[in-house]
């Protein structure tokens, strides 16, 4: 007989666990809250703009390939792809940048510019990190995670030890590169996690790898454009959506997950799969006695940070802003405290300009340009109108400098978004943007777990869980969490 599964979300990850339960023979149902799929990755549009309200940064091309010729798809044939260069620029504490080019050729000499000798240590790093990656890749990103012994592998243990990847990834970089800003272009893409490069394990390289020799690209219409094929490959295998429908209860019976119940009314199913923020389902949709984790759990998590917004229309260019630039002027260790500060606002923030009407036309009115600011925040900061205005003051007068440009005068549209808005469309616990930090003790079997132990057929997937934020490791997550559910369905029948 067949089986059917409800998905509470339609994010990445929702969306990655509803197909992958179709293509095996399992009736879904996907709830979603809002009007539009998509989650943390929704757009925004007002008068002409089109604004991608989240991710902005496409990387690890081969785990989007990976997931759609699961499904029998090539990418090109969904969206076209174009990798940019440079790949972004940075903005350095002495006002001058770096634009940093595409391809490890053009990096190598790059970096050789920059230190003699660093082109050679720039391949040697690579070699390391590709070793990282494709091991992630191929074997470990793919394990539940359900247990320790999963990892239990003495190969991996080897090489791990003899990379010495347990160090931090702040001093992994600088044994490679006496240049400071050398090691600040290979240490930071493990800000993606959450984390600090002190404290992230230099296991993370892997994502420096992922920038350096995989690349930086961009769907031309919006990152909407991945969410919109998911969705296509979705309903072709015959899932069923039901938007802006929030799921308010999980039902359960005799210790089971059976159902959910909506302002429709109640639809029962063999078993739930929840992919909005975990927090919010175990507190909010599910009883006392069938939650995992306390208050005291989640309150020592180290959630990855919540962000303050800008989504800007502005009249006329941007001068010679690139479609990616870090501003990296300020000091990042004062700032990487500050986003981990719940008590004050940051003073000198980092921050960071996505410009996508640089590549892509069609998401800004002719002769306008489309501006995303994300200034990184702590977690459970208050919210606060008025600090937020002080710190969009604050970035756009060194964004004015930057491009040389009077851009507070020729906005034509203004929205902000931050923690309370996070709280809002995704119950997300205290407001956080990326779900919890990768660090060491919040890695693999340490997460939030993708199987209920409290309540037989509810399942989890999403950034909270295993293997962490991104839209690569949520992809991963529906994957995974989709596969456990299957197995339990077909051997508890
Ligand atoms: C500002 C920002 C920038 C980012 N930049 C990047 C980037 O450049 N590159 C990158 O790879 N990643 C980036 N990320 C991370 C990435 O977007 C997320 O990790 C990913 O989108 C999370 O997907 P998810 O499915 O776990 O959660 P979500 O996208 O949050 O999906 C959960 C869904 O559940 C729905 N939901 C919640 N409650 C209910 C309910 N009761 N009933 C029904 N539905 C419900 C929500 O509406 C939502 O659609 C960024 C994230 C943010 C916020």
């Amino acid at each position: 007989m067949s089986k059917n599964a409800i998905v509470i979300g339609a994010g990445f990850s929702g969306l990655s666990a509803a197909s992958h339960l179709a293509a095996a023979g399992v009736k879904v149902t996907v709830f979603e809250m809002h009007e539009q799929a998509g989650g943390r990755a929704r757009t925004w549009s007002q008068d002409g703009f089109c604004f991608d309200m989240g991710p902005s940064w496409y990387w690890m091309p081969d785990l989007f390939e990976r997931y759609f010729s699961h499904f029998g798809y090539d990418v090109k044939d969904l969206y076209e792809l174009k990798r940019l260069d440079p790949s972004y620029r940075v903005v350095w504490p002495e006002g001058d940048h770096s634009d940093v080019p595409a391809g490890v050729d053009a990096l190598r000499a790059f970096f050789e510019a920059h230190e003699p000798g660093a082109g050679r240590k720039l391949d040697e790093f690579l070699s390391q990190t590709k070793y990282i990656y494709e091991a992630a890749y191929e074997d470990y990103l793919f394990r539940p995670s359900l247990s320790f012994f999963e990892f239990v592998d003495p190969r991996l243990v080897g090489e791990l030890f003899k990379l010495r990847m347990l160090r931090s990834m702040h001093r992994y970089a600088r044994g490679f590169f006496k240049n400071e800003r050398l090691a600040r272009l290979v240490e930071w893409p493990v800000l993606f996690l959450g984390a600090s490069a002190r404290e992230t394990s230099a296991m993370y390289s892997l994502m420096s790898y992922a920038d350096m020799a995989l690349g930086t690209w961009y769907p031309p219409g919006g990152m909407h454009r991945i969410i919109e094929a998911m969705v296509k490959v979705a309903e072709e295998l015959g899932v069923e959506f039901r938007l802006g429908e929030a799921v308010e209860e999980i039902i359960v019976e005799n210790g089971r997950a059976v159902g959910v119940k909506t302002h429709e009314g109640t639809q029962r199913a063999d078993a739930v799969l929840a992919s909005a923020d975990y927090h919010f389902v175990e507190t909010k949709l599910l009883a006392p006695e069938h939650r995992q984790y306390d208050e005291t759990y989640w309150e020592s998590r180290t959630m990855s940070p919540s962000s303050l917004l800008y989504y800007l229309g502005v009249e006329g260019d941007l001068g010679e802003l690139p479609h990616h630039t870090l501003f990296f002027d300020e000091d990042l260790d004062t700032h990487m405290d500050a986003v981990y500060d719940q008590a004050r606002w940051p003073e000198a923030p980092l921050f960071y300009a996505c410009a996508p009407s640089v590549t892509d036309p069609t998401v800004a009115p002719e002769g306008c340009s489309n501006l995303f600011l994300l200034i990184p925040l702590a977690a459970g900061l208050r919210d606060d109108d008025g600090k937020r205005e002080k710190l969009f003051d604050m970035v756009m007068d060194r964004l004015e400098r930057h491009t040389g440009r009077p851009l507070r005068e020729r906005l034509l549209v203004k929205r902000s978004y931050a923690m309370r808005d996070f709280e809002a469309d995704y119950g997300a616990f205290k407001g956080n943007a990326y779900g919890m930090a990768n660090t060491l003790r919040q890695t693999g079997p340490l997460k939030p777990t993708l199987r209920s132990n409290k309540v037989r057929g509810l399942y989890y997937a999403g950034q909270l869980t295993v293997p962490g934020p991104g839209m690569p490791p949520s992809l991963v997550s529906g994957e995974l969490s989709a596969k456990v559910l299957i197995d339990d369905l077909w051997r508890t029948t």
